[in-house]
Formats: structure tokens, C-alpha cells, sequence
């Protein structure tokens, strides 16, 4: 799934291609996606700006704006007016001599477009935490947030209330960058372990931003080119910190991806769905 890295870069990317277009219509060809019912008058009307929240790509234009959660597998195309539409397109915003095409190829079909009025935030549709690269996402916010949860680090990470954009992968990235284990108690981290998490969060989202822009160039096709991660589906290979083998365990929801040597003293971490008392 695209977390922040990628649909920042996608958000980038699209508002260059879309800024100033007018958007002439909007076809939806898959009801599901469509979450809120199509106003009036809604066409025509020009793209002021797209932007992100968490998860969510925003398509402002001058009366309203179309919020789009890509999910899984949901992605993006500009087309000239002359191409043909795909057959797992599931809604088409159209311009002048050109059209956004979004598909979805999974096959739980979960993309959503919610079409609101300018005033209306993602927060109102679903509540999110803090946007972790924003300047008002301090280290003492973050110390307030964090040393209150009762969840486990990795599950605090990816909980969208706490902050808005990471998931699975950079979650494990963010665990290796502050070599702590995913399974510590985030209401248990000290003062110092918790600077360390507030800096890897800054670090490897920035990075991943970064690795992300220079692979995808200008193009929508963003994808998942995450060579770069460390630890995140790299099995058995080398800690590029210390050089032990990568280890991996599964627990109901996620599999998690962790270094036995720096990260949790050497202990490797039974298979979740077995143990509850994974530390
Ligand atoms: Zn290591």
C-alpha cells in the first residue's frame, strides 16, 4: 500500500499536471468508489491545487474538492483525450484534451472519492492524528501522544490517530532507524528512546520522499520502488547496521520485518499468531 513517501510524491506530481486544468465532467464507471453523492454544479471549475492528508489525495478546485483514498492498489493515469479508457477504470476526471483515469486491480475493490464542498477536511470524513512533517508535529507533541498509548511501537506507528501516513513499511523502517524492537510498549519507551523515534520518524519519511522522487521522475505510476528500505522485506539478508541476517515474524494483522542484533538483544521473535506475549 502507498504510504506518505509515495503519495507525497503522487501529490507533487499531479498537481503540476493538473493545476489551472478545468475539470469538464467526472465519469464514474465503478459506483462503489463514489462515497458521498455528485452536487449540481459541480462542472465546470478549475484545479487550484492538489494536496495530502495522511493517506488521502486532495483535488481542490474552486467550489469543491475530491478526496481519494487509493488503498491497496488504486492508481493514477493522465491521458490524452484520445486514448482509450481501461476497463478497470472506476472513475474518470475529464479536462479539456485530457482525462485522470483511477483503476484499481485488487480484487477487494476498497478506492474511495468522497466529492465535498472547499471547507470540508478529510478530518470531518475520518479523524486523523497529527501529519508527521509538519512543523507543528514537535517533539514534545509527539512525547505527549506517544507516552500516553497503550499500544506496542510498531502498532502505535501505523495507527492513524496517533499520526497521519505510515503503514506497515516505513513503520519497520522507522523501528530499525531508532533500534528499538517493534513489540516494545510505547507507554514504556524512556525520554531518550522517545527522541530517537521522533528523529527516525523525520529521517526515514524524508528519505523515503527523496528515494521516491528520484525513481518516479514527473510520472503518476508511483508504485511501491522502495529498493531503498533496510529492513522491510529483506529477510535473511545483512543489517546494514550490523551485518546480522534480517528476521522476520507475522502476527494477525501485519508481518513485521526487524533486526535480532540491534534492535531487540539478540532475541529473535517467536511467530505472533502463536505467542501473545511477544516482547
Ligand atoms: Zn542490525
Amino acid at each position: 500500500m502507498p504510504e506518505l513517501p509515495e503519495l507525497e510524491v503522487l501529490r507533487e506530481n499531479l498537481e503540476n499536471r493538473l493545476k489551472d486544468r478545468v475539470l469538464r465532467e467526472l465519469r464514474i464507471r465503478k459506483p462503489y468508489i463514489q462515497k458521498t453523492p455528485q452536487p449540481d454544479d459541480l462542472f465546470p471549475q478549475k484545479v487550484t491545487a492538489v494536496s495530502r492528508r495522511g493517506k488521502y489525495i486532495i483535488i481542490d478546485a474552486e467550489r469543491n474538492r475530491f478526496i481519494i483514498h487509493l488503498m491497496l492498489s488504486g492508481r493514477m493515469k493522465l491521458r490524452s483525450s484520445s486514448d482509450p479508457v481501461l476497463k478497470s477504470t472506476a472513475a474518470v476526471f475529464v479536462f479539456c484534451d485530457s482525462f485522470l483515469q483511477l483503476t484499481e486491480e485488487a480484487r477487494l475493490k476498497r478506492m474511495s472519492l468522497w466529492i465535498v464542498v472547499s471547507d470540508v477536511k478529510v478530518d470531518d470524513i475520518k479523524p486523523l492524528g497529527p501529519e508527521p512533517l509538519s512543523p507543528d508535529f514537535t517533539p514534545e507533541r509527539f512525547s505527549s501522544i506517544i507516552s500516553t498509548s497503550r499500544q506496542r511501537l510498531k502498532s502505535f506507528l501505523v495507527n492513524q490517530r496517533n499520526m497521519a501516513g505510515i503503514g506497515n513499511a516505513y513503520a519497520d523502517e522507522i523501528c530499525w532507524e531508532a533500534g528499538l524492537s517493534p513489540f516494545r510498549q510505547a507507554s514504556k519507551l524512556t525520554g531518550e528512546e522517545i527522541e530517537r523515534v521522533y528523529a527516525a520518524i523525520g529521517k526515514v519519511l524524508r528519505e523515503g520522499i527523496s528515494q521516491i522522487r528520484r525513481a518516479a521522475g514527473d510520472s503518476l505510476d508511483i508504485g511501491e520502488k522502495r529498493g531503498f528500505m533496510k529492513v522491510h522485506r529483506r529477510k535473511d539478508e545483512p543489517c546494514p547496521r550490523c551485518g546480522k541476517p534480517i528476521a522476520w515474524v507475522s502476527t494477525t494483522s501485519r508481518n513485521t520485518y526487524y533486526c535480532p542484533g540491534c534492535q531487540t538483544g539478540g532475541k529473535v521473535l517467536k511467530d505472533g499468531r502463536r505467542s501473545r506475549f511477544l516482547k
